[in-house]
């Protein structure tokens, strides 16, 4: 077994004793993980599961999470994780799309499984079971220890990833063993992962860049991975402390809160050496607050289809090249095009296209979508960005946000960037809509931190220093949330359709 189904054994041969993860108040070692994921396995395998089935997974982060993956992996099968906040029409339009045979879920989303209209044939509640459900317990504490062995090749799928959807209904990203291998050599090159790593894993791991940007290159290691079952300001420093953190991946909002947190000034941060952030720029003013705290972080750009890493910024240019992404991780392609193809001069925004290793072979049963997605091998991105004279990638917005205002292009990102600037925003995202006289202008959405008001015609007043007056949105709401995805993306396409007042 080339793939990861491999890597449990390997693991426990090299470094049997040491802790692979934490979760809650269990602790299992690198020997112990194996035997609990190798029972899942024949357990998987009593149920029909073989090469290229699916198996899918619903719930929270858990251990059982991992040992799941890991478990469907020994067998050759097809990890289908689902983002858990979904409704159930549409965890049965997953289920239908993946053709999943086993569904392994948290009790947290038994009624979520309770109000399927499509059950698969198998369903298996991590804690207490109900009705017509298999016991996850019982099959990681007992059974065959046997070890499995199933040819599987680095092409073969390893994962099916939905993404966010944002833009429309969810595509399954297919990802291959080697996708997710060439990810790890890609992250190992850019940061000096260690075998005594303590990583944090408190982002969703049916997101491609908990698992694959941490829990991935940590086991690899053999270093321990701590499980929280999701966000908690307060709980993540606890964590921190007690457990010594020492890597952590977060995204912009989870890093804005813990330096909002009273308890940012006298926490013990003194363990942690790395500090990830992904999925969106980080604004400067916090790249100093925690530079600040003696922390710097590393910063990325990607997305599901690649595995997710497409480019790397060193944590030691973070503020000569703020705002930047990065240069292409070292295995792998990006380019910036004009919609000709062609390739863009320095200063010149383009669509980001990636190739390399690490780019997924497409979408599951959904021919049509990887078609569209590639072009000439190359992975077609839908973010527009821009290279400096040093090939640094600055990405400047999806290209389907961008709007054009009276014959001028408009990049919503750029917009958001000045009203986070106003004291009293807390949140923002701005979109384009119809407008008779110039086709279309700018819509601001705006959150306030607690306690600060704000009107909207302060925030226009106030954008007219930062920015040329077609850019400013023509109405701004203040709203107490924005509708977000799983993996916290706010779902712009929701916002467009609101009716204007
Ligand atoms: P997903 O496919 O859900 O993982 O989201 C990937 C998308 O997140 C990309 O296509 C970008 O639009 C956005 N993204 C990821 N990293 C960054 C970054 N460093 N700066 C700006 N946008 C980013
Ligand atoms: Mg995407």
């Amino acid at each position: 077994n080339l793939g990861l189904g491999g890597w449990p054994a390997r693991r426990a041969l090299m470094t049997p004793d040491r802790t692979a993860f934490v979760f809650g108040e269990t602790s299992v070692t690198y020997a112990e993980f194996a035997r609990r994921s190798t029972r899942v396995a024949h357990r998987l395998r009593e149920c029909g599961v073989g090469p290229g089935d699916r198996v899918a997974y619903l719930g929270p982060n858990h251990l059982a999470f991992v040992e799941t993956m890991f478990a469907t992996h020994q067998l050759g099968a097809i990890f289908v994780p689902l983002n858990f906040r979904l409704a159930a029409p549409e965890i049965d339009y997953l289920l239908a799309d993946s053709q999943a045979e086993v569904l392994v879920h948290g009790p947290e989303c038994a009624e979520t499984v309770a109000a399927l209209d499509r059950r698969p044939g198998h369903v298996v509640a991590v804690a207490g079971a109900g009705p017509g459900e298999l016991d996850y317990e019982s099959w990681v504490c007992a059974g065959v220890e046997e070890p499995i062995d199933v040819a599987v090749g680095l092409d073969d799928t390893a994962l099916i990833l939905y993404t966010s959807g944002t833009t429309g209904r969810p595509k399954g990203a297919m990802l291959t063993h080697g996708n997710l291998v060439w990810n790890t050599y890609n992250l190992l090159v850019g940061v000096d992962v260690a075998s005594d790593e303590i990583t944090l894993i408190t982002a969703p791991l049916f997101h491609v860049a908990a698992l694959d940007q941490t829990l991935l290159p940590t086991f690899i290691k053999g270093a321990c991975s701590v499980i929280a079952p999701g966000w908690d300001v307060e709980a993540c420093y606890d964590r921190i402390e007690r457990f010594g953190i020492t890597w952590m991946f977060g995204v912009t909002t989870m890093f804005a809160e813990l330096a909002a947190s009273p308890r940012w000034a006298e926490a013990d941060l003194s363990s942690l050496r790395i500090v990830m952030s992904g999925g969106a720029s980080i604004p400067e003013s916090l790249i100093r607050t925690y530079q600040e705290r003696g922390l710097v972080f590393c910063q990325g750009y990607g997305m599901t289809e690649t595995a997710p890493g497409a480019t790397f910024l060193e944590p030691a240019e973070s503020l000569r090249k703020v705002g930047s992404a990065g240069v292409p991780v070292f295995f792998t392609g990006v380019r910036v095009v004009r919609p000709d193809g062609t390739d863009v001069e320095a200063g010149e925004p383009g669509e980001v296209l990636v190739k390399g290793p690490n780019v997924s072979p497409g979408y599951w049963s959904d021919l049509a979508a990887t078609e569209a997605a590639f072009e000439d091998g190359w992975f077609r991105s839908g973010d527009l960005a821009k290279l400096d004279d040093d090939g640094h990638l600055h990405v400047v917005d999806r290209v389907k946000d961008m709007f054009i205002s009276g014959g001028e292009n408009v990049y919503p990102a750029e917009v958001e960037s000045a009203i986070f600037e106003h004291p009293a925003v807390a949140e923002t995202a701005v979109v384009g809509v119809p407008d008779e006289r110039w086709g279309e202008v700018g819509r601001a959405f705006v959150v306030c931190h607690p306690g600060a008001v704000l009107t909207g015609e302060e925030l226009r007043g106030f954008l007219r220093a930062w920015l040329a007056k077609y850019k400013i949105p023509v109405q701004v709401d203040v709203v107490d949330h924005l509708p977000r995805t799983g993996s916290g993306k706010i779902q712009k396409s929701q916002l467009r359709t609101l009716p204007r007042t």
